[in-house]
């Protein structure tokens, strides 16, 4: 609901955490020689690897802010999103009673985290649009107050579909709980963020990544804006250095230099996936490439094959796309991301082969 607590559903004992004090934590200043935090003095690798980063990313939470266009107290930074979805489940659920709705088919990665911190997850499944049912939420919660926590993905993985952003709006104004958006795709959509239309974030955690649009999944970092005082949880229950220096200088540079070749490698993908989706589309064993606003596509097989064999098939010619088969509403589903086109071009003539074959 709108307008309410940011802290409403933050459990009562992480509220009260104090966070643990890094020796940077505690000596503000300026210093030459710190003897301070147990590290070896000698770093006998060099490039100021025997340091502890800063736990707090200030620099890199600077080049963030501006980027995403939101302040740097709504900013929680972590080691990859998924570090920033466990720690709403440990901040929102007490395991073994609280649950969270997730709506499938959507990211695996929240039914794992919610299995490792013990909490159920009540599935109500997109429809047929792949868009969730609102009134069926609501009344789920109605029924049920221990639901206290919702995801929502969009674009979504593995569809590729934007969620609706009035369907988006009645859940944030509706929902008694707490709502996490996930946002990791929508750079490859020109969709805005919700953070930049939703007014108030009491309720709300966007997630963002630089691991899709930015080509940083090595690196590790997952971004999530939210209001401040949420955010100040986060912050004080994350390890206090979750992210490396390497992950910081290599995250700092991209943002501060290469903004140019993100946004070209963006225009770059959108379009490879409007044309592979019309040569998928021209095979007669793909019944259908479902509509996407992301760096994947989600393609249907004919009743007649089988998902599973063409996956396998396709392995045998060195190509590894995911078989999404066995998710609800993705029947006979194939999730292929796009690649270079010189990738995308071998996966069409394998795939070609493969049909021509049938
Ligand atoms: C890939 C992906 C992420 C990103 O995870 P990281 O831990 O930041 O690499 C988040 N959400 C969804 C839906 C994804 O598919």
């Amino acid at each position: 609901m709108q307008n309410t607590n940011p802290l409403q559903w933050v459990l009562p004992h992480i509220r009260q955490i104090k966070p643990y004090s890094s020796a940077r934590d505690e000596f503000q200043g300026t210093a030459q020689i710190f003897l301070d935090a147990n590290e070896n003095a000698l770093g006998p690798l060099g490039s100021n690897y025997n340091r502890y980063p800063d736990p707090h990313a200030l620099e890199l939470k600077t080049e963030v802010s501006k980027w995403l266009a939101v302040h740097e107290n709504q900013l929680f930074l972590g080691n990859g999103s998924d570090e920033a979805i466990d720690l709403v489940f440990r901040a929102i659920c007490e395991p073994g009673k609280h649950k969270a709705i997730i709506l499938p088919p959507t990211y695996g990665m929240y039914q794992v985290s919610a299995a490792i911190n013990r909490v159920e997850l009540v599935q109500i499944p997109l429809n047929d649009a792949f868009q969730p049912d609102v009134e069926a939420i609501l009344q789920a919660q109605q029924q049920d107050p221990d639901i206290r926590l919702l995801f929502i993905c969009s674009p979504n993985n593995p569809t590729g579909n934007l969620i609706e952003q009035d369907r988006i709006r009645q859940l944030v104004e509706h929902f008694n709980g707490f709502i996490v958006v996930d946002e990791a795709y929508l750079d490859f959509s020109t969709q805005p963020s919700v953070a930049q239309w939703l007014q108030d974030l009491a309720n709300v955690l966007i997630i963002k990544t630089l691991s899709k649009a930015w080509g940083l999944a090595n690196i590790r970092l997952g971004i999530a804006i939210g209001h401040p005082e949420f955010i100040e949880v986060l912050n004080r229950i994350k390890p206090p250095y979750n992210l490396s220096g390497l992950t910081q200088s290599i995250a700092l540079d991209a943002l501060r230099h290469h903004k140019a070749a993100y946004s070209q490698s963006v225009s770059t993908l959108v379009e490879y996936r409007g044309e592979l989706a019309g040569q998928l589309a021209k095979l007669k064993l793909i019944e259908k490439v479902y509509t996407s606003s992301a760096n994947f596509l989600l393609v249907k097989i004919i009743a007649l094959a089988e998902a599973k064999k063409i996956y396998n098939q396709l392995i045998t010619k060195g190509i590894v796309v995911r078989d999404r088969s066995n998710q609800i509403n993705c029947n006979n589903c194939l999730r292929i991301t796009v690649g270079t086109s010189e990738e995308n071009a071998r996966l069409l003539s394998a795939l070609e082969e493969i049909n021509n074959a049938f």
